[in-house]
């Protein structure tokens, strides 16, 4: 079931908001694309500046206190910042990406594969 589930994903890519701000943070993104009326919060961690979708107080990272921030706005700093590329996509395409969680990478490499 689940080896299944992974061969149907595009090899090199992740969808989701998790998925996709945890490539972008570990420098593997190297193209974003999102849904453009992607909208809501995600928590920024006021010390390190990590940023995560999930709900929680505290930075997985460093345990520092996380601050609500709009994910929009946010969005574009984490993939300047990473070297990668933010593609917006409209109406047509994002239906698509909207079930997937409004957001997907391409990944230049990953870090937890052996080429
Ligand atoms: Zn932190």
């Amino acid at each position: 079931m689940n080896a299944a589930v992974k061969r149907s994903r595009p090899a090199g890519s992740v969808t989701g908001i998790d998925a996709t701000l945890a490539a972008l943070q570990q420098g593997e993104a190297m193209t974003v694309i999102a849904d453009r009326d992607l909208e809501g919060t995600v928590g920024r961690c006021r010390r390190c500046g990590y940023v995560t979708a999930k709900s929680r107080l505290r930075c997985e990272v460093c345990r520092g206190k996380l601050e609500q921030v709009s994910f929009p706005q946010v969005l574009p700093l984490l993939v300047r910042r990473s070297g990668a590329r933010l593609e917006l996509v409209g109406k047509e395409s994002a239906g698509a990406l909207r079930a997937l969680g409004g957001l997907a990478a391409i990944l230049r490499f990953r870090s937890h594969q052996v080429p």
